[in-house]
């Protein structure tokens, strides 16, 4: 079935030409046109004689202004002017296509295209495919709608009134928006399944378009509701805060408020909290004060109020652990075992305060973790070193700017419980001057018939401390405050001897180092050798603490070597320790010299516990001076300017002649020049120096000696025998001279101390001379004008 609609009249085959420039015509469209161009116009006038009809063809190009007859697509429409009126010497039409046409020739090109055309009849059958395309097309118009299409009222009408399949391709060619070319395309392909296929092809790909176009727009647009649904909930949050009084600052009071009500303060307090609350409630945040209150809210709600670690004193297994931790001490474990029993049987801390004294790293800070281990409680440490304010313990009032609690307060909030074992170091260091004496405040708070209600002077309120456990520490006894070393009871740490150090190194310092580093034994191992070299070359102390240092440092260098040099392990001996430490620190006291002239042996005791103190004399021309250098305390120059007085009064019996000093200068030195020292205690090893340098008789270099000289000769009991025993034992001396009445300290003394040393006990200086000069001075004969006048009597006594 052949049928092509609104067949033109024959006659009018040759018509005049109008090119429009991006827009294509179709049979059955109506189509509004602009005329400017001059050809078009000369078209139109020539129009008007064919009945109001021309044809209608694109240009190629729509940026051609005169475009020539090639410039123009070879298909076209004929179109019916319908209307027609003038605007500014422009026409404006509009036409209604016609019929398909195909332009055979141009027969007039100026002043107007006139061409000769020829039907193009859209040929179809109406196949059960072209069905299937219609109605495929009618739903892609369904949906080209739904995903928001432009049709005009107009295109829709005579796309759903098409009645043939030709009619319907070109309603929707015309109708919709395409691009020119791809209308053109559709007007110039003969078959109407084929232009079917092609109208259903272009829409799939608009509709392809649309939708995506749709999905970005409906992101976009939940994005944008997501942000502004945000924004709205937070502002309703707000005010719903707001109106309940939950507003920043409200919420902080709440917390605040939930703080103080959940804590087990006494009812005075949580009164007193509220109070303050409120307060602060009422402040704006600009008030300066308002911060102070919060820091002061801050204190008293994070206290452990009443916050305990249970109560489980359980003194077999506070032996294990002091065992498990620590090598020796067993008289030190014992009393405090006896400690814990008591505060078992009693349920309370009573009785003195435990006062751990010894020189640095002997254990006094690790057997308090130890107890706080046993007993299941925390452990917090505070130094009490350079404290001369009262306030560094009880706390500055509020009313001083930059206030804070005191450190013993300080120290439970650390600990976060009320009942720590609570260490404080150096006790000994405390100072008193003109801000109050601190050690009044301390005894407060260590007392336990009063600490029950601490006072600190920031808190206001009485904190309870009743069941802290306080321990101090001291190195020295004779700074504590009498009021307060009254209160303490001393247990007394000693140095430990060369083996015990050995001991703890081996058993407890090097597993412990192993541990901290990450290795095993197998991959680092020292052997004894090494083990003793470290100790006696590159410590010299009462402690462990350098040996406990210099083993770290070892096990710190081995693993380095296991990693760089990728090996398996490392066995540390002497010469490795040589390697890893560098060069020996301390050169044994015994290797350096032979029997000393002018030079004695002494035993000292310091903080850091028992030391070798060499003193030199050296006598030189001069006018009976006596110079004394190395740092020694007003007692020492004392004791050195007895022992000089009594070396003159004894002249004779050194065979030194008489006024042997107003010829020359006698100067005693005690090195290390730069640490000071003081006491009594070294009048027999300078008599015995000046003796040797006067006299030249050499003293043993291994005979070491403590004692305080009269001037008649006496040699008086000294303090410290422990510690200067096991210094001397450290430094290798074979004998060491004492004074008699300081016998019966020897009972502290380490049995296998006393087992390798000989101990000589003298009461009279020249006791001493003879254990410690290699051979005696010969007298002199006294002659009757030799006495006179320089030497009394007494001198002999
Ligand atoms: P102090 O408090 O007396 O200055 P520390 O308690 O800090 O000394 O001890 C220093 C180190 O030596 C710690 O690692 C400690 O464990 C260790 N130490 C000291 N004495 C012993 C000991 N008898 N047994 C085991 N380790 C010890």
């Amino acid at each position: 079935m052949n049928e092509t609609p609104n067949q033109p009249p024959v006659a009018q085959r040759e018509l005049p030409l109008i090119a429009l420039k991006d827009t294509v015509m179709f049979p059955g469209a109506l189509l509004s046109v602009n005329v400017t161009r001059p050809k078009s116009k000369a078209a139109l006038d020539a129009a008007s004689s064919h009945d109001g009809l021309a044809v209608f063809v694109c240009q190629k190009s729509p940026k051609v202004e005169d475009p020539a007859s090639e410039d123009l697509y070879t298909v076209g429409t004929i179109g019916k002017i319908r209307r027609f009126w003038r605007v500014d010497g422009d026409y404006n039409l509009t036409i209604e296509g016609m019929t398909r046409v195909h332009i055979d020739e141009f027969t007039q090109l100026d002043p107007s295209f006139v061409a000769r055309v020829a039907d193009v009849a859209g040929s179809f059958e109406r196949t059960e495919e072209v069905e299937a395309l219609i109605r495929n097309i009618n739903n892609q118009l369904k949906r080209f709608g739904e995903v928001g299409g432009a049709l005009s009222l107009e295109a829709s009408i005579s796309i759903f009134s098409a009645d043939d399949p030709n009619r319907l391709v070109d309603a929707i060619a015309s109708g919709i928006d395409f691009k020119a070319p791809e209308k053109q395309e559709i007007l110039q392909i003969p078959d109407v399944k084929d232009r079917l296929e092609k109208i259903s092809e272009l829409l799939a790909r608009e509709i392809r378009v649309l939708e995506i176009g749709q999905q970005i727009a409906s992101q976009t647009q939940q994005k944008i509701s997501k942000v502004a649904k945000e924004s709205i909930l937070k502002e309703q949050l707000h005010s719903i805060e707001k109106e309940l009084g939950m507003d920043d600052e409200g919420h902080e009071i709440a917390e605040f408020r939930r703080k103080i009500k959940a804590a087990a303060m006494p009812d005075d307090i949580k009164e007193k909290s509220l109070r303050e609350l409120s307060r602060l409630a009422k402040m704006s945040t600009y008030n300066p004060e308002s911060s102070y209150v919060r820091t002061y809210l801050e204190w008293l709600t994070d206290l452990p109020w009443g916050v305990k670690s249970p109560n489980n004193v359980d003194v077999v297994n506070a032996r294990a652990t002091l065992e498990r931790d620590h090598y020796g001490l067993e008289k030190i474990k014992e009393r405090i075992l006896e400690y814990l029993a008591v505060h078992k049987l009693s349920g309370k801390i009573r009785g003195p305060i435990l006062c751990f004294f010894g020189p640095p790293g002997v254990g006094k800070t690790s057997i308090g973790k130890s107890i706080a281990d046993a007993l299941g409680r925390k452990f917090v440490r505070v130094s009490l070193g350079g404290i001369r304010d009262e306030a560094e313990i009880r706390g500055h009032r509020r009313t001083y700017v930059g206030a804070l609690p005191g450190r013993i307060i300080q120290g439970i909030k650390t600990a976060g419980t009320s009942n720590p074992i609570f260490m404080l170091d150096e006790i000994d260091k405390i100072g008193i001057d003109f801000r109050g004496d601190p050690s009044s405040a301390l005894l407060e708070a260590l007392d336990p018939e009063q600490n029950n209600s601490f006072s600190d002077h920031y808190l206001e309120v009485a904190y309870d401390l009743s069941d802290v456990m306080f321990i101090t520490t001291a190195n020295v006894l004779g700074t504590i405050p009498p009021a307060l070393r009254d209160r303490l009871e001393i247990i007394e740490f000693p140095g430990y001897t060369m083996e015990e150090k050995f001991q703890i190194a081996k058993s407890f310092l090097v597993p412990k180092q192993r541990e901290q580093h990450g290795m095993t034994k197998e991959q680092v191992d020292i052997t004894d050798k090494a083990m003793m070299k470290v100790i006696a070359d590159y410590t010299r102390e009462a402690g462990v603490r350098n040996s406990e240092r210099e083993i770290a440092a070892l096990v710190r260098k081995a693993a380095k070597e296991i990693v760089e040099a990728k090996k398996t392990s490392v066995n540390v001996t002497p010469d490795v320790v040589r390697k890893y430490l560098g060069p020996e620190k301390f050169t044994p006291y015994l290797a350096e010299k032979e029997h000393l002239l002018g030079a004695s042996t002494g035993l000292a005791w310091t903080e850091a516990g028992g030391e070798i103190l060499t003193v030199e004399a050296t006598p030189m021309p001069g006018r009976g001076q006596l110079i004394l250098t190395g740092q020694l305390g007003d007692v020492m120059k004392e004791s050195a300017q007895a022992a000089m007085s009594y070396v003159r009064s004894h002249a004779e019996n050194f065979g030194l002649p008489d006024r042997f000093y107003a010829k020359i200068d006698l100067h005693i030195h005690v090195p290390a020049g730069a640490i000071p020292k003081d006491g009594p205690s070294a009048g027999t090893a300078m008599v015995c120096a000046i003796v040797s340098a006067l006299t030249k008789a050499p003293v043993y270099k291994d005979v070491g000696m403590t004692g305080e000289v009269t001037l008649r000769g006496r040699v008086l009991e000294i303090g410290g025998v422990k510690e200067k025993i096991l210094a001397a034992h450290r430094a290798g001396l074979k004998t060491v001279i004492l004074p008699k009445d300081n016998k019966k300290d020897m009972e502290e003394v380490p049995k296998n101390v006393r087992d390798t040393m000989k101990f000589v006990y003298v009461d009279r200086m020249d006791g001493v001379l003879k254990i410690a000069l290699v051979h005696q001075p010969r007298r002199r004969q006294v002659t009757k004008s030799s006495l006179q006048p320089a030497f009394p009597q007494q001198a002999q006594a």
